[in-house]
């Protein structure tokens, strides 16, 4: 038995079969030349390996999912193109180099044509166009013989890494859990695997060499394990835990059609986080009072920048899937490790990509595209009960400046007949120190406040959320977190305006009742969280919870706190005794 250590980046427990695949070569495509005679062998080469990649896409198509199915349509329509592969065979013709360059570089010129157009519908193209013959070339070179097809049902998927593209993998093949080389906590693989309950790891280096195909693997998403080949102990011990964890999942399913409230009934809200409309039908079915964050990001990661067009449809998709219920939208929060690829901007370029041109200070820099999304919003804002929210929040100006660009949308879709809703709130993400500590003036501007524990904990602990080196220092409970936390939740209180928790924080039970017992009573979390979470609330009363507060107004120790409180939920009260 091998064991090694990853990063947990969605938990639960998988037993089960590895699928290794194989190592992604895409980049560094040879150049090299073919003899005039075996030119037309070369292309026929070519043909096999688009009508592979065809198959590959056409495979994917779901037609229950309208909008993964409208863009594999789109792949599959770009590479029948007959203008490009016109192109393609004529330079391959004249220059007699081999085909895979060709495809390489004239998708990259081309994609570099369309991301110079400034036309965000031409720019999401390019995109496209980089993933589609990116396959192809797959094929060619034939490193990657993967479809979708040759994953076994319900395999673990061993990787160096995915992209956005291959996060289908997760729901179409039943994944029974994912491991990973190179990954982040805040990827949209992870996002996603946390909301199809997928246990996913990263940071298992050299993985290609560590873990072969049809190797018997457990993988423990709660501590970032992962076991090869186990030994007969490990592996009923895990036998155990996933029968312990499979009762409880079956205890829990109860929870999603109840309403959150404590022992003695006071009724807390618990929505959801989301990155796509999809995933809106999941927080739905696991009984989320609503959406508390909207990641928009994640669609401009997996397609560069989409147009208002596409936007609006997602936007009004999630609106129309939720129906009455509140969902909370955020604006791009692009930057950081969240890179979308923007004409004009290099984010690669920033020596502190972190304290740098991200989220609002992004979009308030390049306010046509902040505008695009900005319309998109307020046009879908007619669907349902919609609340836009602005991410990294240092200073009210940040606001007021947002405000001006919503009023000139405002005017440019009324000037064109065009609906939209003109009454949309308009709140903030508490998620920097500086938010936390002018909480009082940024509540003369914002509808509403949500606490982003994330970033909050880093930007206020210094510590970077994505180093694994750092990560013991990461703790949403250290007293000057805590303390940020209640003064947030004070000025929420006296200016009488809604505060919310959407950080990873608000998804751990003993930091819920931390953060319920500073006065608050609405959370954002994963879907899958959920039931576990109104479980919780029910073993105790408002009263208990709230005696909670001296802990978490006093300067006590982080591992303090966590002690006191483990000891509290698996207490008499846990137990549904008192
Ligand atoms: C946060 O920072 O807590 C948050 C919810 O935003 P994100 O994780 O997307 O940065
Ligand atoms: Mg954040």
């Amino acid at each position: 038995m091998n064991t090694f250590q990853g990063i947990s980046a969605s938990g639960g427990i998988a037993k089960g079969n590895a699928f290794l695949l194989p190592v992604y070569t895409r980049q560094g495509v040879n150049k090299y030349p073919v003899a005039p005679d075996t030119v037309d062998a070369d292309w026929t080469r070519f043909e096999k390996a688009r009508e592979k990649t065809l198959e590959y896409f056409q495979s994917l198509i779901d037609q229950t999912n309208s909008r993964q199915a409208a863009i594999f349509q789109t792949y599959v329509l770009m590479l029948s193109d007959p203008d490009f592969l016109g192109q393609l065979k004529k330079e391959h013709t004249e220059q007699s180099v081999c085909i895979e360059w060709v495809v390489d570089n004239k998708a990259r010129e081309y994609a570099g044509m369309l991301r110079s157009s400034g036309d965000s519908y031409l720019i999401e193209r390019a995109e496209d166009i980089l993933d589609v013959y990116g396959k192809v070339i797959d094929n060619l070179i034939g490193d990657i013989q993967v479809s979708c097809e040759s994953i076994p049902e319900g395999a673990i998927l061993a990787a160096r890494f995915l992209s956005p593209s291959d996060a289908v993998f997760l729901s179409k093949k039943h994944l029974a859990a994912v491991i990973l080389d190179k990954g982040a906590a805040n990827s949209h693989l992870a996002i996603l695997a946390r909301t199809y309950g997928i246990p996913l790891v990263f940071g298992i280096e050299d993985i290609e060499n560590r873990i072969h195909t049809g190797d018997g693997l457990i993988v423990d998403g709660s501590n970032g394990t992962v076991f090869v080949n186990p030994d007969k102990k490990t592996s009923t011990e895990y036998d155990k835990k996933i029968a312990g964890d499979a009762a409880e999942r079956e205890k829990l399913a109860v929870f999603s059609s109840k309403a959150a409230r404590t022992k003695d009934g006071i009724a807390v809200k618990i929505y959801a986080n989301i990155g796509s409309a999809e995933e809106a039908r999941i927080a739905l079915e696991e009984g989320a009072d609503g959406i508390g964050l909207f990641r928009t990001e994640f669609l401009f990661m997996q397609s560069g920048l989409i147009s208002e067009e596409r936007q609006f449809e997602e936007y009004r998709s999630v609106l129309e899937i939720m129906k009455d219920k509140p969902v909370v939208i955020r604006t791009l929060d692009a930057g950081g490790d969240k890179i979308v690829d923007i004409p004009g901007f290099s984010f690669k370029e920033e020596k502190n990509p972190l304290l740098g041109c991200r989220a609002i200070r992004l979009c308030l820099k390049m306010s046509a595209l902040f505008k695009t999304q900005l319309r998109a919003l307020l046009r879908a804002g007619v669907y349902g009960s919609l609340k836009i929210m602005l991410p990294l929040i240092t200073d009210a100006e940040q606001i007021r400046q947002t405000k001006i660009l919503i009023e000139e949308v405002k005017t440019e879709l009324q000037s064109k007949n065009i609906p939209f809703n003109a009454d949309v709130p308009l709140g903030i993400m508490i998620e920097t120190p500086a938010a936390a500590i002018m909480a009082d003036e940024l509540a003369k501007e914002a509808a509403f406040f949500s606490i982003g524990s994330n970033d909050l904990t880093q930007y206020g602990l210094c510590v970077d959320r994505e180093n694994a080196q750092t990560a013991g220092l990461f703790n949403e409970l250290h007293p000057a977190i805590r303390r940020f936390i209640v003064q947030t939740a004070k000025a929420a209180q006296e200016a009488d305006i809604p505060l919310s928790v959407c950080g990873e924080m608000a998804a751990d039970k003993a930091r819920m009742l931390v953060l319920m017992s500073a006065g608050i009573n609405s959370f954002s979390v994963s879907p899958k969280k959920i039931a576990s979470l109104k479980e919780c609330l029910s073993h105790f009363t408002a009263e208990q919870i709230e005696a909670l507060k001296d802990w978490t107004e006093s300067p006590m120790d982080a591992d303090v706190l966590q002690e006191k409180m483990n000891i509290f939920l698996s207490g008499d009260h846990a137990r549904g005794s008192v």
